[in-house]
């Protein structure tokens, strides 16, 4: 990185001393295409409103597939992801898995994965679970309880809704145990599903490049 790109929107002498030019630093959101000005024959171009951004929308393909549950290409790893399936069943004393019959079982799966989108699907799972009135909670060397609070997971299939382990639960919705404890520990806390903040932040390759303006 040299002295002209740093991150100051102070006009300062241009590369060759131009001092008739005012020189502005524009920080261009882009990635890739990112046009250097050193040709100065170049007349100056207005960028465009929005920078095109392609793997933005492979991103976003990937997103939405990975959240229809359906078979996917990672856009980081180029990995293909398989679609979403049930997961084991548990092996609980309530032998939840018995109470629900195939049909059943990809009933759950096709109307989690019919939600469009992944808050969707975290404000449905997150109305599934409810957290359960503590009893009694002993005091702790430490003063901290191991943990907060237990979860009453609901099953919703066509005309019938089960309570299920939380393994189940994970299975019968295609979804990791981390994903459930998630909007759990959220249940016990929020009053509404936990904000997916994932991917908000802004990826971008920052090019900052000088563009001489005629005062
Ligand atoms: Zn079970």
């Amino acid at each position: 990185m040299d002295a002209a790109s740093s991150p100051s929107s102070e006009p300062r002498p241009g590369p060759s001393g131009l001092s008739i030019h005012a020189t502005v630093a524009l920080t261009i959101e882009c990635a890739g295409n990112g046009r250097s000005s050193n040709g100065s024959s170049e007349t100056p171009q207005r960028p465009r409103k929005r920078p095109r951004r392609p793997e933005a929308w492979k991103r976003t393909v990937a997103k939405a597939k990975r959240a229809r549950g359906e078979e996917y290409v990672s856009p980081s790893t180029g990995k293909t992801v398989a679609a979403r399936t049930t997961g084991p069943p548990c092996s609980c004393r309530q032998k939840c898995f018995e109470r629900f019959s195939q049909r059943e079982m990809a009933d759950v799966l096709d109307s989690f994965y019919d939600l469009e989108d992944k808050e969707l699907q975290d404000a449905h799972l997150f109305g599934l679970i409810r957290p359960n009135a503590v009893k009694r909670r002993r005091p702790r060397a430490g003063g901290n309880t191991s943990r907060l609070a237990t979860y009453t997971y609901t099953v919703r299939s066509v005309g019938k809704t089960e309570t299920v382990c939380q393994r189940a639960f994970a299975s019968l919705h295609g979804i990791s145990i981390g994903r459930v404890r998630r909007i759990a520990k959220a249940s016990a806390t929020a009053i509404c599903a936990p904000k997916d903040k994932r991917g908000q932040h802004k990826r971008v390759k920052k090019f900052k490049f000088f563009l001489p303006l005629k005062l």
